[in-house]
């Protein structure tokens, strides 16, 4: 245990003995004593002192005037000082003592019992809060590395969305263009070879963007980035869009495809209408693809049901090749499929069921698998619903009730697209919609040509070099020309992230197109923002 430092301030050398002689008997101390209390006060600051014994009877400085003086200098203000005194007991004098700022009194002649324990105990009483400030100092500086340690984390965290945002941007990118000339080639005359491959081609690319999009979903899961959106909703007419679409793919494979649904299903439910179906499209579009011939069966049954909530549980069974059990229970992890030979021979990345997993954690359910190697596979999907009686589903829009495109008149649109395939493409879509079409490389050609020109719509990629989409459309939403300032802008974001489509709006844009984009969305897009126009 660390020594306390003791000062005794008597003016008689003869007090100062004795009373030395008394405290030998305590423990960790080391006295430093004087007759002057001057030299006294050079010692408290110059010492790390943290005990004084101070007589009151002086003749220069009194005992209470000394404590004063200790207390009002912030480097000596926290020692301990203990009258020592012959004066009578009487209350004043206690008072003066105290007001002056000491703790305590010893009165003379001294009882040694008493002098040993008084000491000692203010002795463990430092240490004790020398251990305090110690655990105290400890805790701050884990305090520090606690607020360290999370800013790394953010700053990591803040990275990987630049990185996901990045990466979205610039594999989307490419594709969009992909996507965009296959649309023009499909307008153009082929013959009955061009167009098997044009088929190929789209669906090459569409496998790409599925791969990319299972990639951005658990990266954006993994880093607590994905949100869930919770919407009333049809149960019902999701689970006969989802059969619907399938029933004809397994169709194709000469598959039959069934769906049973429990009486008992209530018709409304509130969660995320888009994650139960990226749950279930996913074990139906495994079971299609391990499946080569027999039935898959697509069940939604009631587990439990109360007046507000609902436990549904949705299956999916096949007859296909079965999972070995060794298999089975790493397939829920990212990258794993059953065994190597699968990837050869089936495709795939291996992320489908760990996406699944995480999904149906987000959803507080459960996901389970079963299967016989060879036989065939079970995969559910178990989580409560809260239970909506009266509501009205708004209308989905229907596909087939778009009106033909008819072409745009008059109308002036200039592409900022830095991408030279996808600023083609563009151009090309627009300029068979009627449109006038000028391309700037980047924002700050951009701003030239609408100095230059009058547009009625201007469509703004958000990555592009020199000046971004964000800072061009921010210069011309205040452009001193209000004609100018007011022409629709819509961006063309590749980036799947909220946030990034949150700030083209911010920014100014009037609408947001992701990349690769419907072309019949952009033409409706584009429609209602002229005719708000006019
Ligand atoms: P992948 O994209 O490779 O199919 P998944 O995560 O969706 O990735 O599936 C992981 C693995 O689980 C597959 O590679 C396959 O071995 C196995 N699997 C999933 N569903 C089935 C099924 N219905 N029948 C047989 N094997 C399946």
């Amino acid at each position: 245990m660390k020594h306390v430092n003791l000062l005794i301030l008597d003016d008689k050398e003869e007090n100062i003995v004795s009373l030395s002689a008394l405290l030998s008997e305590v423990e960790h101390i080391h006295i430093i004593s004087s007759t002057d209390p001057n030299e006294a006060l050079k010692i408290c600051w110059k010492n790390d002192i943290a005990i004084a014994l101070v007589d009151v009877q002086m003749p220069e400085i009194n005992g209470f005037e000394f404590v004063s003086l200790l207390k009002s200098n912030p480097k000596t203000n926290h020692i301990m000082a203990i009258m020592v005194t012959a004066i009578s007991k009487e209350d004043k004098y206690l008072l003066k003592g105290l007001e002056s700022g000491a703790v305590d009194y010893l009165y003379k002649p001294l009882n040694p019992e008493i002098t040993i324990a008084k000491v000692s105990s203010f002795v463990s009483q430092i240490h004790i809060q020398e251990e305090i400030k110690q655990k105290n100092i400890a805790l701050e500086e884990s305090q520090r590395q606690l607020i360290l340690a999370k800013e790394e984390a953010e700053e990591a965290r803040k990275s990987k969305e630049s990185f996901l945002a990045n990466m979205s941007h610039e594999i989307r990118t490419p594709i969009n263009g992909i996507v965009g000339i296959i649309h023009i080639l499909r307008n153009t005359s082929l013959n009955d070879e061009q167009r098997d491959w044009i088929n190929r081609l789209d669906s090459a690319s569409n496998s790409l963007l599925l791969i990319i999009n299972d990639i951005l979903d658990i990266s954006k899961i993994d880093s607590g980035m994905m949100r869930i959106e919770y919407e009333n909703f049809s149960i019902h007419k999701k689970l006969t869009d989802i059969s619907n679409f399938f029933k004809i793919k397994a169709l194709d494979k000469h598959i039959t495809f069934e769906t049973i649904i429990d009486p008992q299903l209530p018709e409304y439910i509130k969660s995320s209408p888009i994650r139960i179906q990226q749950i279930i499209d996913n074990f139906i579009s495994n079971a299609l693809k391990f499946t080569k011939e027999g039935r898959i069966t697509l069940k939604a049954s009631v587990v439990e049901q109360e007046d507000a909530q609902c436990t549904i549980k949705f299956t999916v069974t096949d007859t296909g090749i079965g999972i070995k059990s060794e298999a089975l229970e790493k397939i829920f992890l990212a990258f794993e499929q059953g065994d190597d030979s699968i990837t050869k021979k089936y495709g795939g990345t291996g992320l489908g069921l760990a996406i699944v997993k995480r999904l149906a954690d987000l959803l507080d359910g459960k996901i389970e698998a079963e299967s016989t190697y060879g036989v065939g596979s079970t995969f559910s999907f178990q989580a409560t619903f809260q239970k909506i009686e009266d509501f009205k589903q708004q209308e989905t829009l229907d596909t087939e009730a778009i009106p033909s495109l008819h072409k745009f008149d008059h109308v002036r649109i200039l592409v900022a697209e830095d991408n030279e395939l996808n600023s083609f493409m563009l151009e090309h879509i627009l300029k068979s919609w009627g449109c006038e079409v000028d391309v700037a490389k980047n924002g700050h050609i951009a701003i030239e040509y609408v100095n230059q020109y009058d547009y009625d719509l201007i469509m703004m990629d958000t990555h592009m070099p020199v000046m971004s989409g964000f800072e061009a459309i921010q210069e011309i939403k205040t452009h001193p020309n209000p004609q100018k300032a007011s022409t629709p802008i819509i961006t063309i974001s590749a980036s799947v992230l909220e946030h990034e489509q949150a700030a083209a709006y911010e920014a100014g844009a009037d609408s947001v197109i992701g990349k690769p984009f419907d072309p019949i969305d952009l033409y409706q897009k584009i429609d209602k923002l002229i005719s708000k126009r006019v």
